[in-house]
């Protein structure tokens, strides 16, 4: 495989419209876009991306733009992944269209969907295809299968108390890391899907698993990363020609290819302390903080071309998220990160915090 083009990491930013709560509050935006620029103002800080998307662009462009030759990557065999970082409630789920309900049309994971099927259809005379999908989510450094149809714990009894499985689930998930660097999941499960609506059901269950959390800042903040991953194995028949005489063999050769694009909607970047939280949320704030940190420090030390000739080393063995992710960022594979903010003045800070850390990321 040849290496992929200079750096592997792209960096997007998107500014979602004041919504009602913002609205209703009164306030005023304080994000603006330099006209046809990829560039984003925030108080005096000026910030370039590889792309901006503000009020009025168009969902399409955003995913041909960035994610769709990430997909072209999975028919050549590149690893992917896709990123939606910023603060609870800034738009990443949207954006990812992780929760099918909302931008169940408009969101990046149905859009990769619609055009993966649609390859498939036009190359499956010459070759064979499988894909499969997982469905997890990190929470405190604990991965959990968002796909796993046995119920974890009972439902609450009549009297309120919730009762604690007495089947033992499976074991835990682990993460496991092969001779040859691919990294697999033990324990969770990977569906094998052959249409659309098979694919996009196994979102919906995944979506309404996963754990959400109510903190002072939004009730359906999410604490968690939850990461959606199709892989997709190919079949090619190949004309073999022969060694002696360079001629065209009789048999026909077999290619196999496999690759998957990881689908990312982490966590909320916003610090422990602003949720405002007994000891156990900060503990997971600092859990969440531990992947976010990570992730940051591993992209930075991707996208830093100095770094990477001197052989820095590249920290994905310091959180779950990384190890996860390691055979997708960085090598050969295509990484995209959409950093995802409000407009809202009273959320400048966040999102500040939040083009500052895309901005490592370039
Ligand atoms: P997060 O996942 O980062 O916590 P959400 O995706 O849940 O944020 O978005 C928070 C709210 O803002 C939701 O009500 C969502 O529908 C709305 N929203 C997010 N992005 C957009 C957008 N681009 N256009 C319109 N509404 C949006
Ligand atoms: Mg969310």
């Amino acid at each position: 495989m040849e290496v992929a083009e200079n750096c592997s990491v792209k960096v997007a930013v998107h500014i979602r419209p004041l919504i009602g709560d913002e609205r209703t509050q009164g306030c005023k935006e304080c994000v603006t876009v330099t006209k046809g620029k990829p560039q984003v103002q925030i108080g005096t800080h000026s910030f370039t991306f590889d792309h901006v998307y503000g009020n009025g662009a168009s969902p399409t462009s955003m995913f041909e733009e960035c994610v769709a030759p990430l997909v072209d990557g999975l028919f050549q065999g590149y690893n992917a992944t896709v990123l939606a970082y910023g603060q609870t409630g800034s738009g990443k789920t949207y954006t990812m269209g992780t929760a099918i309900k909302d931008g169940s049309e408009t969101g990046l994971i149905p859009q990769v969907m619609n055009s993966l099927f649609k390859k498939i259809e036009t190359l499956k005379h010459q070759t064979e295809f499988q894909l499969h999908v997982s469905f997890i989510e990190i929470l405190k450094e604990e991965v959990r299968d968002l796909l796993d149809s046995e119920p974890v714990s009972k439902p609450a009894t009549p009297n309120g108390n919730a009762v604690k499985a007495t089947v033992p689930g499976r074991p835990p998930i682990q993460i496991r890391e092969s001779s040859n660097g691919i990294i697999t999941l033990a324990g969770s499960t990977e569906v094998a899907v052959s249409t659309l609506q098979d694919m996009a059901a196994c979102l919906e269950q995944g979506s309404v698993n996963r754990a959400t959390g109510s903190t002072n800042m939004n009730n359906q903040s999410s604490r968690s990363h939850a990461i959606f991953t199709i892989t997709l194995e190919q079949m090619h028949k190949i004309q073999l020609v022969s060694a002696v005489n360079d001629t065209p063999d009789e048999d026909m050769g077999e290619e196999f290819l496999c690759a998957k694009l990881h689908l990312v909607d982490l966590a909320g970047s916003e610090r422990a302390k602003r949720t405002g939280s007994d000891g156990l949320r900060l503990k997971e704030g600092i859990h969440i903080n531990r992947g976010l940190l990570a992730l940051g420090n591993v992209i930075s030390a991707l996208g830093d071309e100095k770094k990477r000739k001197e052989g820095v080393h590249v920290p994905y063995r310091d959180s779950k998220l990384t190890r996860l992710l390691q055979d997708s960022l960085g090598g050969n594979s295509k990484t995209v990160m959409i950093a995802c903010i409000s407009p809202a003045d009273i959320n400048a800070e966040e999102s500040l915090n939040t083009l500052k850390y895309a901005n490592r990321a370039r």
